[in-house]
């Protein structure tokens, strides 16, 4: 499983903006963007003019990095979006909402999408009462997300869970006795908080 494997805080400086991408340090005065609030990199203190193609390109990568999808996997988001009924960019969003990572860490059993990520490909989830160990897994309406009984992870999502960082989207519904969540419908656009303009991503690809 392919994955961005450099220092993520280097995301973050990149779009200038927190992508929330570690977790508890991503609240504290260690943060990158806190500390150093400039691009990455030896001109990062330069003043660079930015072209419409590179403001598109900004909300491309900062999509790919806040869902953590790399380039290959995001293009067949776009391609499945464009196949889907209704307004491209807004299905692409509902998409990598969809993901099964996502889902755990909206649920609040995660404290970032990385660590939701690793926990589902650890093999910590089940759908339905089968394991999935699939991040990429789209999860439907209906399903019901659980942590399995014999996870080792138990105390971890309890914490992240009592933490309470995230609030639930309205599409979803957390057990948190049984750290358990069930989709309840699909995700709406007004759900998804993230900063991204989808249009421009779609004006990229359209090229
Ligand atoms: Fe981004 Fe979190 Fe790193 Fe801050 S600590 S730069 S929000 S990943």
């Amino acid at each position: 499983m392919a994955r961005y494997r450099a220092a993520v805080c280097r995301q973050c400086r990149r779009e200038g903006i927190k992508l929330f991408l570690k977790g508890a340090r991503c609240f504290t005065e260690k943060c990158a963007i806190e500390r150093r609030n400039y691009p990455p990199g030896q001109h990062g203190l330069s003043r660079t003019k930015v072209t419409p193609y590179g403001v598109q390109l900004r909300e491309k990568q900062k999509a790919k990095n806040i869902y953590g999808v790399l380039e290959s996997q995001f293009r067949r988001y776009f391609e499945r979006a464009e196949r889907e009924r209704g307004i491209t960019g807004e299905n692409l969003l509902k998409l990598l909402e969809r993901r099964l990572d996502n889902v755990v860490f909206r649920l609040g059993m995660a404290a970032s999408r990385r660590e939701s990520r690793q926990m589902v490909a650890h093999g910590h989830f089940q759908v339905n009462g089968r394991k999935v160990s699939v991040p990429s897994y789209i999860v439907k309406v209906g399903e019901v997300v659980q942590l399995r009984p014999s996870s080792k992870m138990a105390e971890r999502a309890a914490d992240n869970l009592a933490a309470g960082r995230a609030a639930v989207p309205p599409w979803l519904e957390v057990d948190v006795n049984d750290k358990k969540g069930t989709v309840r419908g699909l995700p709406m656009r007004e759900d998804i908080q993230i900063p991204v303009q989808e249009q421009l991503i779609v004006e990229l690809f359209s090229k």
